[in-house]
C-alpha cells in the first residue's frame, strides 16, 4: 500500500467510531499516527522510515495493524492499562 491508501481505509474506520465531520478534518499522517501511537503514554512504536517500510510492506489494512501490533509489543514496554 502506499500512505495514501492506507490512510484512507484507516479514515473510514475511524468513521464508524469518530463523528464524520471530525474525521474529514485529520490530515493523512495524523490518522496513520493515531493508529501506531500508546493512547496511555503517547509513544510512538512505529515511526520514520520503520513506518514507511511497514506501509509499503502491508498489501491490506489488516496486516498493517498487525505489523503495528508486533512493533507495538516489540517496542513498547508500558503495562500500564488504561
Ligand atoms: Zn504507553
Amino acid at each position: 500500500m502506499n500512505k495514501q491508501q492506507l490512510a484512507q481505509q484507516l479514515r473510514q474506520r475511524l468513521k464508524a467510531r469518530y463523528p464524520v465531520l471530525y474525521v474529514k478534518h485529520l490530515a493523512d499522517d495524523q490518522i496513520i499516527k493515531s493508529y501506531v501511537t500508546c493512547s496511555g503514554c503517547n509513544k510512538q512504536w512505529l515511526a520514520g522510515q520503520e513506518l514507511e517500510r511497514a506501509i509499503l510492506e502491508s498489501v491490506s489494512v489488516e496486516d498493517f495493524l498487525s505489523l503495528s501490533r508486533q512493533h507495538r509489543e516489540n517496542e513498547h514496554r508500558d503495562t500500564q492499562q488504561r
